[in-house]
């Protein structure tokens, strides 16, 4: 089973990206070790171009094998680990043949199928897992995996008919970065899929669109003792206008397709108060319509203690890539087709969340996420099966040929 082989070799190299160092791209030199790598095995299936470069993002690209013009498509993946756990020393261990239950990591730290209950769908299969003490970087080793299984595949089966392939192996997507520095142009695809989701079921062509606020408070600080009528205290005004807004918005009150604003960070004293906010929805008159409800906040709070009070800064972060998808249908219509094809069923949920191909596909590339077998995302409990990830290496190997006919 060369997918689990793989996958560990990539695993136990520690490409934890560094929230503190977000101006640098790679965030982490240690990413570069994993880019050298997987520079080195594309070289070896025959790719040409094989590029890394200053910062740390991998190209290469599969010549097409058939007359005429076929599109080109675009297979994305990203080499960081998320920074919430730790990625050193990851030792993974496989489970043949799951037998369903709770799956014991380590002497204090057990996988609980209570806790996780789509585990008991993966009964009889191949788990991969981690020791406990790390993540296991599934997320998004295993996205690479399926791409460099597809390409030595296709290295082992001239026969398979494709249109030129574009590969590319982003770092930092995980502190919102791997896009960043994306080369779309040298890339040249007409659409790309990232390979970066949980279960091979999942499709996913819809996301937030995303906002922040920073909401500002100036007050007047005199002896607590002689305050009466004189002290305006920006601590607590900031704690009412938080409570201006409302409470069924909040992220622990909405799923599905609910918009939120999150309060997500707080300092202040008495002259000087600041709430930093995010905003989401996938709906942009929506995301529109909650602005309006944090606008009108602080206008009653300077309506009440005065102009100048209270101010805000609002700043679009990303969008909802159904915008573009919807204008480019290919990358979503096929990856449909080919789920199809494998009798795959679709799990076509909206993301709470962004991808990098949200904001790839803003900037010209369209392009969806799909699954390829992992869970528990982040933390210790992270899994992989490996079935699905053989799937996801089908679903690209379809894709590609199906893209190559033109239909
Ligand atoms: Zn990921």
């Amino acid at each position: 089973m060369s997918e689990v082989e793989r996958l560990i070799r990539y695993c136990k190299v520690d490409t934890q990206s560094d929230p503190d160092n977000e101006n640098v791209t790679p965030s982490s030199e240690k990413q570069f070790n994993l880019a050298k790598m997987l520079k080195q095995e594309l070289e070896e299936l025959g790719l040409e171009d094989v590029t890394l470069d200053e910062h740390c993002y991998v190209y290469a690209w599969l010549p097409s094998n058939v007359e005429g013009a076929a599109k080109t498509v675009g297979f994305i993946a990203h080499m960081d680990t998320a920074p919430d756990f730790s990625g050193t020393n990851v030792n993974p261990r496989i489970i043949e043949n799951y037998d369903g239950n709770d799956i014991v990591l380590n002497e204090a730290m057990v996988t609980k199928v209570e806790d996780f209950p789509e585990l008991k769908a993966l009964k009889g299969k191949t788990l991969l897992v981690s020791d406990g003490t790390t993540l296991l970087g599934a997320d998004d080793k295993a996205g690479i995996v399926s791409i460099m299984e597809a390409l030595a595949y296709l290295k082992n089966h001239p026969e398979i008919k494709h249109g030129r392939i574009a590969i590319g192996f982003t770092p930092d997507e995980e502190i919102g970065n791997g896009a960043k520095y994306f080369d779309i142009e040298k890339f040249g695809a007409d659409f790309a899929y990232t390979m970066d989701g949980g279960t091979v079921r999942e499709i996913s062509d819809e996301t937030f669109n995303a906002a922040s606020a920073t909401v500002t408070f100036n007050g007047f600080s005199i002896h607590p003792g002689s305050a009466k009528n004189k002290m305006v205290n920006a601590g607590s005004i900031a704690c009412s206008y938080q409570q201006l807004l409302p409470e069924y918005a909040r992220p622990e009150h909405t799923e599905g397709r609910d918009g939120f604003i999150h309060l997500c960070g707080m300092q202040g004293s008495t002259t000087h108060a600041e709430l930093n906010y995010i905003i989401r929805d996938h709906d942009r008159n929506k995301l529109e319509e909650m602005k309006g409800w944090m606008l009108k906040a602080v206008d009653f709070v300077n309506a009440m203690h005065g102009e100048g009070t209270c101010s805000i800064e609002i700043k679009d972060a990303y969008h909802n890539m159904k915008e573009v998808l919807d204008e480019h249908p290919d990358a979503v219509k096929y990856a449909f087709q080919a789920y199809d094809e494998l009798s795959i069923t679709p799990l076509h949920e909206p993301v709470r969340g962004g991808t990098d191909g949200a904001e790839l596909s803003l900037r010209g590339l369209p392009c969806p996420n799909l699954g390829v077998g992992g869970g528990n995302f982040h933390g210790p409990y992270e899994y992989c099966c490996i079935e699905e990830l053989q799937q996801a290496v089908t679903v690209i190997l379809t894709i590609v040929q199906d893209v190559a006919k033109g239909e």
